[in-house]
């Protein structure tokens, strides 16, 4: 940026005013994140692995996917974490989405809680990054519209595709989840105990202003699924 700047300083004055707009689009404050990974999780992948689960305090959740988060992202495939530490966490302000939230976005960490811990961190690793864009009433709102929108077990269900123990070739997943959606997921797998690769999480990418998905500008790194997966029941 400096160095645009000197050789910017050579230009007529009248021609520096004009390109004052695209400096200031370029400094990081209207978004400051490229897109979002919308990531659903299996919960029977959660817990059957050799760390386990604990349901929520609230119960058993459905057996359908969950939200795992809403996390912002560049196009390089690095992500901001923890952006703000005075953007607290705040419960009141999601009162009316509390409901929803233990529906759709269950914890499974032990010991057993309400979710507030759960959403708390999601809030201040990630949505902090984008509260340029989205207050944290927006982003949890967001997040569970897209949930809606997206019913991953119907989609998989109408392929065929059923939590049922059964294996699956991740390009089966893949293929149903584009079909139906427009766009390209991509899953991550973990291991149970007795060391099966299963579907555990499903990314679909999102615009910056979290209301339509979008082709993923990257996908992210990370654990390898085998060709064929389980899909384990809940
Ligand atoms: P993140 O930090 O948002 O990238 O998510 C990873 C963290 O979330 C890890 O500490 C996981 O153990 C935790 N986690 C993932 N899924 C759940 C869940 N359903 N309930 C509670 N914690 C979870
Ligand atoms: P493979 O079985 O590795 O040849 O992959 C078959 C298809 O699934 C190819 O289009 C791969 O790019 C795609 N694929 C493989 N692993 C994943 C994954 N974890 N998530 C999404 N697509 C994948």
């Amino acid at each position: 940026m400096l160095m645009a700047m000197k050789i910017q300083s050579g230009l007529p004055p009248i021609v520096l005013l004009a390109l004052l707009p695209s400096f200031f689009s370029s400094l990081p404050s209207a978004q400051d994140f490229d897109f979002f990974y919308f990531v659903q999780q299996w919960p029977g992948s959660y817990c059957d692995t050799k760390k386990s689960c604990c349901y929520p305090t609230t119960g058993k959740p459905a057996a359908d996917f969950g939200i795992h988060g809403l996390w912002p992202n560049y196009n390089s495939g690095d992500y901001p974490s923890s952006c703000d530490p005075d953007s607290l966490y705040d419960s009141y302000q999601i009162e009316d989405l509390v409901g929803s939230m233990q529906e759709e976005w269950p914890t499974l960490a032990c010991p057993s809680s309400d979710g507030n811990k759960f959403w708390e961190h999601e809030w201040e690793k990630h949505g902090t990054c984008s509260e340029s864009v989205l207050d944290q009433h927006s982003y949890f709102h967001s997040a569970l519209q897209l949930k809606n929108k997206i019913n991953l077990l119907q989609i998989l269900k109408g392929a065929g595709i059923e939590p049922d123990g059964g294996f699956y070739k991740v390009s089966s997943i893949k293929d149903a989840i584009k079909e139906a959606t427009g766009f390209t997921p991509w899953i991550e797998c973990n291991v149970d105990e007795a060391r099966n690769s299963q579907l555990y999480q499903v990314y679909l990418c999102v615009d910056p202003s979290a209301s339509r998905l979008i082709e993923c500008p990257i996908f992210p790194k990370g654990a390898k699924c085998h060709r064929e997966i389980e899909f384990p029941a809940f």
